[in-house]
């Protein structure tokens, strides 16, 4: 098997993720904050994903100026009936990550954003605590060191959710359809989750792109999906997520088949939707996050980590005008994002203040704070080469969650992920190339 033959000037089959090669401190604090927070964003989002008529109001006046989300909406409309007669026995399996930053001018943990699609780097960031904890007791490190590591196993929480998924959906001979991009560079993440379904769970999983899914799913009475002669249970997407995973129509219907069928989709395209950098916007506006979440203590904890986060729907509006002004003048205190995922998309500094001063189509971006993270310094592994640099870092916590109809089956903290970059890139994605795979030494 080949896979991840992307630099033509390495002469090998397959390339290392890059990777720290010690953990990185952060306040003890601060991480279990971010834990403790993961139960709690898996309920807000899971109750954002069952009101269509929010999330079509919210995010209405960003397609009209965003094709993709357009495009979203559009999957979103033409399956609402389906949505609604399944809506009592709906089965949901969520695999969300909710990514943080310290800022150091304030003291707080402010959220980046939470995925709700292909939150990646569950199996990698397992086996990188591991590594970082072997090497340290290699290296002679006392064991009050090396009891700053927290452990974790994102890696078997993820398959665990996906099979509990899969079981509550029927039989045993299911398997789980896990959709990716065609020449797929962060394959072994992916590969690891189906190993580990198989060996704990005896569950089969077949890889399609949403090409091949256009080519050979077939939707049977009721739902039932078939591809590969396998019924499938659950639909893992780990693509899907940007305009360049849909090039032609086939994969949009592709799309449309699948958020038809009676499997737990992860994600619906409501839970997509419900992702949206729009939402996370408006989800901070104050009196939303309290409709969501009822308990006032839950809701308070969502919004201790909420950064500055301003829509610009209406340029003319004064709040908006005045940090729009704000923004102009001082475009490095602001990230402008737009509504993609998977890394850098978004604009900073004068590409932002350039974007501000036009007004045009607005709409389709969010207004954030810039954070301002403590700096380090880490020996970063890229290649097999060794650099010591200066960095931030920012840290993920996953969150699992299966429900069927009102019967929440599990909802979960699932393991955690650090990613370290450059002090001096804006971007902060691994798989965009921007950022190394890290682990967290608690201080
Ligand atoms: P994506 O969905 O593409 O991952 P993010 O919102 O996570 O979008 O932004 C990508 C990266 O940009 C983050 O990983 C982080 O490094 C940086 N970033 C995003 N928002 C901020 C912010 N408010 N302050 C500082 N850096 C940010
Ligand atoms: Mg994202
Ligand atoms: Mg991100």
């Amino acid at each position: 098997m080949v896979v991840g033959l992307g630099d033509p000037e390495v002469p090998v089959a397959l390339v290392h993720a890059p990777l720290t090669i010690a953990p990185v401190p952060f306040p003890r604090e601060a991480f279990q904050r971010a834990k403790d927070a993961a139960t709690v964003f898996n309920t807000l989002i899971d109750c954002v994903a069952a009101d269509d008529e929010y999330l079509r109001r919210t995010l209405a006046l960003a397609a009209r100026y965003d094709d993709f989300t357009a495009r979203l909406l559009g999957v979103f409309a033409a399956t609402q009936e389906v949505r609604e007669a399944r809506r009592a026995q709906e089965l949901v399996l969520a695999i969300n990550r909710s990514d943080y930053m310290l800022d150091e001018p304030s003291g707080r943990l402010l959220q980046v954003e939470v995925n709700t699609i292909a939150s990646s780097f569950g199996c990698l960031s397992t086996l990188v605590s591991q590594l970082h904890a072997y090497l340290m007791e290699r290296a002679g490190r006392p064991a009050a060191e090396l009891a700053r590591l927290p452990p974790h196993d994102a890696r078997t929480e993820i398959a665990d959710a996906i099979a509990a998924a899969a079981k509550e959906h029927g039989t045993d001979s299911d398997a789980v359809l896990m959709v990716v991009q065609p020449g797929e560079r962060n394959a072994y993440d992916q590969y690891w989750v189906a190993t580990v379904l198989w060996e704990r769970h005896r569950v089969r999983t077949l890889r399609r792109t949403l090409a091949e899914v256009a080519e050979g799913a077939r939707l049977g009475d009721g739902g039932a999906l078939a591809v590969g002669g396998a019924r499938i249970a659950v639909v893992y997407f780990r693509a899907g997520y940007s305009p360049n995973d849909y090039p032609t129509e086939a994969e949009w219907r592709a799309r449309e088949l699948l958020e038809r069928s009676d499997a737990a989709l992860c994600p619906s395209i409501a839970y997509q939707l419900a992702g949206a950098k729009k939402v996370q916007q408006d989800l901070a506006v104050p009196g939303v996050v309290e409709r969501f979440l009822p308990s006032a203590a839950e809701a308070d904890a969502v919004r201790a980590c909420f950064a500055g986060l301003w829509g610009l729907d209406d340029s003319e509006a004064p709040e908006v005008r005045e940090v729009l002004a704000r923004a102009e003048a001082s475009p490095d205190d602001f990230v402008l994002k737009p509504q993609r995922e998977g890394g850098g998309n978004n604009l900073y500094g004068e590409e932002l203040a350039a974007q501000l001063r036009k007004r045009e189509g607005l709409a389709a971006y969010i207004l954030m704070q810039r954070i301002r993270p403590p700096a380090n310094t880490a020996a970063m592994l890229r290649k097999g080469q060794l650099e010591q640099v200066e960095t931030v870092s920012e840290v993920g916590v996953f969150g699992t969650l299966v429900r069927r109809g009102e019967r929440v089956l599990l909802n979960r903290e699932a393991g955690h992920l650090v990613r370290t970059k450059a002090i001096t890139s804006n971007e902060g994605g691994v798989a965009a190339g921007f950022a190394v795979l890290d682990s967290p030494f608690l201080v």
